[in-house]
């Protein structure tokens, strides 16, 4: 006779995977996220973001099939984390990051570090830097008050909003 063993585990909040620091379970962004399982001081690296080493031309065939999980490390290669071992391939975009990426050239790796002090069940994301192309394809639910709207790097954040804002003015009907 087998035994049906009860679980509280809800499909919403089953937890995919765990690191030290971190827990892989369902997020309100998109999909799955990381979540911090304890209290982690601002610096600390979180996880490092691994993957396969890939030459440009291969990064630019991949980029073009629109692969998301791609960095660049150098001149030569680029870094797809768009593979089954990279848990951190599952940290979420925000407008209102409290993670950064960094790159630690010497090592040609990539590592996620928090930008802030982390709250236990705090979810860890961070800018994914992606410039403007197409960037009507990746609309942003981060969440945040100032969410942008569209997932793009920091540096084109007045630039979209900008052109949101021109668009909606162009929509008001013209008043009397
Ligand atoms: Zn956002």
């Amino acid at each position: 006779m087998s035994t049906t063993v009860a679980t509280r585990t809800t499909k919403s909040d089953k937890v995919v995977g765990e690191t030290d620091l971190i827990t892989f379970r369902r997020s309100r962004i998109h999909g799955t996220g990381g979540f911090a399982r304890r209290a982690i001081p601002a610096g600390t690296k979180l996880i490092q973001y691994v993957g396969e080493k890939i030459t440009k031309a291969e990064s630019l065939r991949r980029c073009e099939a629109e692969n998301p999980y791609i960095f660049t490390l150098d001149d030569q290669y680029d870094l797809d984390g768009g593979v089954e071992w990279n848990p951190a391939r599952f940290l979420n975009h925000s407008c209102a990051p409290n993670c950064e990426t960094e790159l630690d050239e010497e090592a040609g790796e990539v590592w996620i570090l928090a930008l802030r002090d982390l709250q236990p069940g705090e979810e860890l994301t961070f800018n994914y830097g992606y410039d403007l192309s197409e960037y009507r394809d990746h609309p942003c639910r981060c969440g945040a008050p100032n969410c942008v709207g569209y997932i793009v790097a920091e540096e084109f954040f007045d630039h979209v909003r900008r052109q949101l804002s021109l668009e909606r003015e162009a929509r008001q009907p013209v008043q009397a």
